[in-house]
Parts: C-alpha cells; structure tokens; sequence
C-alpha cells in the first residue's frame, strides 16, 4: 500500500465512529485534542467533562445501580452477552480504531477486542456462580452461610496503551455482579471509549427496561477528571490501571476514604535464559515481548538475564532479529513494530537511553526513524548490553521506561539471576526458558519469581482471561479480569438463621430475660 493512498487518520476515525453511532457533534468544538501516534495529526477536539458533570453522572450511576441490584444476576449476564454479541460484529471496525489511535499492529487491535469478548462470554457463565459457602455452626438449629452483594458504583480508570480491553476486564465482572460502572478512559484514546460506549448503548437498547438509565456512563478527561471520580464517596471501587506514579496518587485518596482499590500499575518485567533453553523458542518468546507494541505493554519484557554459557550464541541471534524486525505504520502490511505514543514517550525512552550508557550499557538500536511526519515518534527497539553481573542492575534498568528497550545482563547461577530478577519494585510479569525440570519448578516455587505472574518456556507479555491479570507487588496488587477477582467486585455478609426455639449466644452465656 503506498502512502498516498491511505485516507488521512481522522477521517477514517471519524468515519468507523459515524457507523458505529457515535454523535459526530461530540468530536469537535473542544478543548481536549485527541491525536493519532501514527501521524501525529489532530483527530478530534472532544468536550471535557467539568466537575459538575462527573458528579452528575456519578449521581446517576448510583441511581442506577439501586435498581440493578435487584435484577438476578443470570438476566443481569444477558446484557453482557449482548455487549459480547455487539463486539464480535464490530470487531474489525474496533480493532481498527485501535490501530489508529493507539498504534498498535492490526492484529494487536484485534487481539484487544478479542479479549472485551472472551471476559464477557467469561462473565456470562459467572452470573451464575456468584456462589457463598455455606458454613457449619457451632449453634445447634442453626444455619450460616454467607451471600455476596453488589458494592455500588464501580470507577474504572484506563491507561492509553489498553484502551478497550481494561474497560472491559472490569465491566464485564462488574456489570454482572450488580454494579454500575463509570468510565474515566486515559486522555490520550478518548476515541475507542466513545467506540465501546457506543456498543454498550446498542447492547442495552437490545436487552430493554430492566437497564436503568446511568448504568454505564463515560467521562471525558485528563488527570482532573480522574481524581473527582477517586474522591468521589459515592464511588464504593476504584480500578485503576496505570503507572506506579499514578498509583502513588490515587492510594492515598481511596485509603482516607476506606474505599475498595483495584490498582494495575507498572510493569519491569524479566526474563531469564537458561543454559538448557530451546534457544529457538527463547528467540521467538524474548523478540516478542520485547518489541511487540513498541515496548508499549504493562507485561513488555524489559530485563533479560541470559546464562553465561549461550549468552554469546543468544545475544548475536537476538541482536540479528533487532536488526531486522519491521518499524513502520502499522497500516503497512508486514510492520511488526508501530510508534511510540506521543513525544514524551520518545523523550523518556532517549533519557533512559543515555542514562544507560553513562552506566556502561552498549546500545544496539533505539534511533528515531522518519515515518509518518514529525509529530510522529518511530524507534527502533534498542537492546542494551550491560557489562554488570545480575548483583549490579544500574537504576535505569530498575524502572519502567514505556518504550522498548531491553536491558540484558550475563549470569552464572539461577539464583542469583532471579534474585536479580525480583529487586524492583514493579513486578508484574516474568518468565524462564529452560528445558531442565528442576531450574523451571524453583522459578514458578515459594522461592522463585515473586510476581503475580510467572511463566516456563512463554515470554511475560499477554495474559489469558481465565487466569487473573496482575500484579502482587508494587504494581497494587490488583488483579482484574478472570480467576475468582470477582470478589473484589462485591462484599460478602454472613447470615445466620436460627430455626429452633433457643436462643444459645455464645457458649457459657446465659442471658434470661
Ligand atoms: P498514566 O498513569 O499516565 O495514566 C493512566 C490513567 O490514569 C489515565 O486515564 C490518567 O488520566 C489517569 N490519571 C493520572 N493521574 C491520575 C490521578 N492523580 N488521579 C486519577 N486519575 C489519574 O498511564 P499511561 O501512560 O496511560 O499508561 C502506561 C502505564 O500504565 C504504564 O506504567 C503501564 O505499565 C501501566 N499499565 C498497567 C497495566 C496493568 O494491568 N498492570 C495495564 C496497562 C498499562
């Protein structure tokens, strides 16, 4: 496909909104300017919600959730399986909206929307498990058992490079557990939210009365939109996904007011290859984490700690497949690696950079590359060489830069490596590649890897609906999506039913009246 016959970025955005039946008034007339990493260009000016507004709409989806509560949790899951009807017929059309305004490759976009389908049809089968234990007492004719309720209003507060998928790990299980949920999406992708709000109306349209009005509303905004949500009392959860410094923010502000959090934050994830690895996989698994999404995933793989014994063979084999991976317009067919998302991004990523080699890294790649205009920020994935053994991780290495750059160092011992590997804070993902059974049970063992997720011969980046994503770290600990997280969606209570004629206390407490 040659440039000149693309069609301009906003014009097509403009377009997959229009059939997707999102108000064209909404887009301009302004003052937050959506833009599109792939050209830099201007996609739309959207109007940004005051304070006013998120009360409103807050005060509304608590409203809202007075009336779902009382709707059974099955029915409740038929709208959900609606929404996960509307998306798998506007898959390619949201999947697109993602490729332009997050960046990412077509299949990555896809992927994306796949995943809001896969925890819907997962949340459809838990509207009926929401299931409490029924639990022996000590007190004779007596019945205890414990039964879990909505919490209220859910806020969901997304980062950019996530732009659909995050919403949807928390609705889905949010929406059928009894909840109503208001969305503060990341600035920087406001479009795809007004794509998926738009498919949730069309969801519900479909699913009638039993929806009340303000079920699931949409806040446009930056930072200061955020916080009203995260101050406001009437928001009983928030799930916020974001960087640690954000985290940091948001904390503070829910712990004064003893309400729930889920927090997923950032990520510096490792991985470690061992001198038994099927180098071939370990190639595949490694290239792909560590440059898939430009560097741009939470799980991106950002440290690699390769034995001494393949390291040569390894490294000359990875620095081959830097060389040659595809950076481009993730329109063009065949670019594996689209941009970074704005130019504070390429301004991180050129400070890291050169922090590293004041450390002693040798850098293989990391120049800029002249696509798409200068408002646009292509890079080549850099790979940085360490002379340091795992003991000497310089402070570069130890945070998380959004971009791609992946750090390697040499070791000798395993366990030195994955002592290596669990010394930073914002430990989210990891993985070994090994053959040897021992080296692969003490990585995923009490005494291996301490993150929320801990892989054998499969790289750290991606995450599967069934099991729940997340951090147990400084990443907040939070885990959305599959597994048993619904829980952090609703509160349990205990009941006891006393059906005889006595009243017994507490055992040796009489009390005669
Ligand atoms: P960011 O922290 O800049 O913004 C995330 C969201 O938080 C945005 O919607 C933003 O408006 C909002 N926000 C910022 N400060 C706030 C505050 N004080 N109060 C309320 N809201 C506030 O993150 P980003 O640049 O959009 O995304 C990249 C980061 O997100 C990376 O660190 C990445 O690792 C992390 N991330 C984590 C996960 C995960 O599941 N753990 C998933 C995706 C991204």
């Amino acid at each position: 496909m040659n440039q000149m016959s693309i069609p301009p970025v906003a014009a097509e955005a403009a377009e997959i909104l229009a059939r997707l039946g999102v108000d064209g008034a909404l887009l301009s007339g302004g003052t937050l300017q959506a833009r599109s990493p792939l050209t830099g260009e201007e996609t739309a000016r959207l109007h940004e919600d005051d304070a006013g507004a998120v009360a409103d709409r807050i005060g509304r989806a608590h409203a809202a959730f007075l009336a779902w509560r009382a709707v059974p949790a099955p029915r409740r899951g038929e709208l959900v399986r609606l929404l996960g009807e509307e998306l798998r017929q506007w898959r390619p059309e949201l999947g697109r909206l993602v490729t332009l305004e997050a960046g990412k490759i077509g299949s990555e976009g896809l992927g994306e929307v796949q995943e809001m389908i896969d925890i819907c049809d997962f949340a459809v089968g838990l509207s009926r498990q929401l299931h409490g234990l029924t639990i022996a007492t000590e007190r004779p004719h007596h019945r205890m058992m414990e039964t879990w309720h909505p919490l209220g209003v859910v806020g969901v507060i997304s980062a950019f490079n996530f732009p659909v998928a995050v919403w949807a790990w928390n609705a889905a299980l949010a929406l059928v557990c009894g909840n109503s949920v208001v969305w503060k999406p990341s600035e920087k992708t406001p479009l795809t939210a007004l794509a998926v709000h738009a498919l949730v109306g069309r969801a519900i349209a479909r699913f009638g009365a039993d929806a009340p009005d303000g079920l699931c509303a949409l806040l446009i905004g930056g930072r200061a939109v955020g916080e009203a949500l995260v101050a406001d009392r009437r928001v009983a959860l928030v799930s916020a996904t974001g960087s640690t410094a954000m985290g940091r923010a948001v904390a503070p502000v829910l712990a004064a007011r003893f309400a729930r959090q889920i927090l997923e934050l950032g990520g510096n994830n490792a991985a470690i290859v061992a001198p038994s690895a099927d180098l071939d996989l370990a190639l595949r698994g490694v290239a792909f984490a560590a440059m898939g999404t430009a560097g741009q995933r939470c799980t991106t793989l950002r440290r690699l700690f390769v034995h001494e014994a393949v390291y040569d063979r390894f490294v000359s084999r990875l620095k081959a497949a830097y060389g040659s991976v595809r950076v481009g317009d993730p329109r063009e067919p065949g670019v594996l690696v689209g941009p970074l998302i704005d130019r504070a991004a390429h301004d991180g990523m050129r400070a890291a950079l050169a922090e590293a080699e004041a450390a002693g890294g040798r850098v293989t790649g990391g120049e800029r590359i002249a696509v798409g205009g200068e408002d646009a920020f292509y890079v080549r994935p850099a790979l940085v060489e360490l002379p340091q053994g795992p003991a000497g991780q310089p402070a570069v290495m130890k945070r998380e830069t959004f971009a791609p750059i992946l750090y390697v160092l040499r070791y000798t011992a395993l366990d030195d490596a994955i002592a290596a590997q669990n010394d930073v804070g914002a430990g989210l993902s990891s993985a070994i590649f090994t053959l040897d059974l021992r080296e692969a049970e003490r990585f995923v063992s009490v005494e291996g890897s301490d993150c929320g997720i801990a892989n054998v011969n499969i790289g750290p980046s991606g995450a599967e609906i069934g099991g729940a994503f997340g951090g147990e770290k400084e990443t907040g600990g939070g885990r959305e999506s599959g597994s048993d997280s619904w829980r952090a969606y609703m509160r349990r209570a205990t009941n006891t039913i006393n059906h005889g004629t006595t009243l017994p206390l507490a055992q040796g407490v009489v009390f005669d009246v």
